[in-house]
């Protein structure tokens, strides 16, 4: 049994990717970039900035760093208006399975929201502490490098055999590998397991519920 698990946010512990895919689709439209939902979840993790200056790069377009800020405004703005994220499903269940059994629970994100804990503790009553998140407010650099999960595993005061990362994403697999951790792939988008795997996951879930089971076995 795992005594600490890091569980990534975006689309793990927050339904969020299928509006961001949305609000992706909605304004790169308004500037003539092509964008397919796998792009929103094969780049998850880099910033936003980084994937419009990509796609625009890969597709022979040019913008100016104030207008990537407007294309970036207007996403933000968009996904928004859409109700950004809710919990994912099941993953209540996950969460209070681990934290009854007394493992450390940490969330580990490339997002910076100050109100993130409020946020956590309104979905996830009592799972979360402030002292157990990692954000891009601790750590700037962002996945997939290790970074952020080898500050988590400091943090814990667990061996790193005691530490479990749970992340959706491939750039999230790839940090937690990085970082030297048995890393789970939940897949709760619209990639192929393979993706998840070639990243270099442990094991990989097609949903909360199947990693439900799992825990339910080893604990
Ligand atoms: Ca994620």
């Amino acid at each position: 049994m795992f005594k600490s698990f890091f569980f990534d946010m975006d689309g793990v512990l927050v339904d969020s990717m299928p509006n961001h895919a949305l609000a992706w689709a909605e304004t790169l439209v308004r500037y003539g970039i092509r964008f397919e939902p796998r792009d929103c979840y094969i780049n998850e993790g880099r910033t936003s900035r980084d994937v419009i200056r990509m796609l625009a790069k890969e597709q022979g377009l040019y913008f100016t760093d104030d207008e990537i800020e407007d294309i970036y405004q207007e996403k933000t703005t968009a996904y928004r208006q859409h109700g950004g994220g809710k919990p994912m499903l099941n993953v209540d269940k996950v969460l209070n399975l681990i934290h009854q059994q007394g493992a450390q629970v940490w969330v580990v994100t490339g997002g910076g929201q100050p109100d993130l804990y409020d946020q956590l503790e309104v979905s996830f009553p009592g799972i979360f502490r402030p002292d157990r998140m990692v954000t891009a407010l601790q750590v700037p650099i962002g996945k997939p490098r290790p970074e952020p999960y080898l500050k988590a595993w400091e943090g814990c005061g667990c061996a790193k055999a005691d530490c479990c990362v749970i992340e959706n994403a491939p750039l999230g697999i790839q940090a937690g590998k990085a970082a030297g951790l048995f890393t789970i792939g939940v897949n709760t988008g619209v990639l192929r397991r393979e993706d998840l795997l070639s990243a270099g996951a442990d094991i990989v879930f097609d949903n909360m519920q199947q990693l439900y089971d799992w825990l339910n076995h080893e604990i």
